[in-house]
């Protein structure tokens, strides 16, 4: 299995994923990088995923159905392209041999799903969309900071080596904004350093690692003390203590809107 980030727009990665010659696409907001790619690959195009709405994600699905004939799967909820099967939390697909579960998180949108492959060789792998980025999450646009929060707990949950396929390389501009929330974070240092040279060099920052986002991201981060206190002194919080996890998790993602 081979995980291709082909770049679409400014900062889009249309995740491709191969097995023999065969490939699923994920969130095809584009169709032509994905044609180019099969063509220059040799590959088929078996199905197409998509985890929510918004049109960097779906703007090349029907043209990549209508030339394929690859079946389309969405989150049921949402309004994707037509026709498309509905998928629904605890749905398990089957593609190119692989288990792939559908888990809800909603929070950048509302009926937004992300795509779990647990047993894939190597490790787990994660297509997420705009929930979970490296060192930062999606905007909350139709969900609520408490529907946000419970998706990237329940993402935070899966096993540590899990490969994480995010659909933007939004990563620098996360990494500056986690330092400000935890300046003397090593991991975050460090990692910010790797992400540079990737970057200088051209390659993509991801897929990132579960644990590694443990260590370095804000936002699965917000119960950790050292997040709550930079949070609280931002945002004029008094009585911490008394500050339930979802009003500093608010208060972060607010800081980020903000951040410049
Ligand atoms: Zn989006
Ligand atoms: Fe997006």
């Amino acid at each position: 299995m081979k995980l291709i980030a082909l770049p679409a727009f400014s900062d889009n990665y249309l995740w491709l994923w191969q097995q023999d010659n065969l490939a699923v696409v994920v969130d095809p907001g584009d169709a032509a990088p994905v044609v180019q790619a099969l063509a220059k690959e040799g590959l088929t195009l078996a199905a197409i995923l998509v985890t929510h709405h918004h049109a960097d994600h779906v703007g090349g699905v029907s043209e990549l159905h209508q030339a394929t004939g690859a079946p389309v799967y969405g989150p049921a909820r949402e309004d994707v392209p037509a026709p498309f099967t509905p998928v629904m939390h605890g749905d398990n697909l089957t593609l190119l041999g692989q288990t792939v579960r559908v888990l809800d998180v909603p929070g950048h949108t509302a009926g937004h799903v992300a795509y779990f492959l647990p047993d894939t060789p190597q490790s787990p792998v994660l297509f997420c969309g705009d929930t979970l980025f490296s060192g930062g999450c999606g905007r909350i646009f139709e969900g609520t900071p408490a529907q946000m929060l419970a998706s990237l707990d329940s993402l935070a949950a899966l096993p540590t080596h899990t490969r994480i396929c995010c659909a933007h390389e939004y990563t620098l501009a996360n990494l500056r904004f986690a330092l400000a929330v935890e300046p003397d974070n090593i991991d975050l240092q460090s990692y910010t350093a790797q992400c540079q040279q990737l970057r200088a060099q051209g390659t993509p920052t991801l897929p990132a690692q579960l644990g590694n986002e443990l260590h370095i991201n804000p936002f699965l981060r917000a119960r950790h003390p050292s997040v709550r206190l930079a949070v609280a002194q931002h945002a004029g919080l008094s009585a911490l203590e008394q500050t339930d996890d979802v009003a500093v998790f608010a208060a972060l993602r607010q800081w980020k809107n903000d951040f410049r």
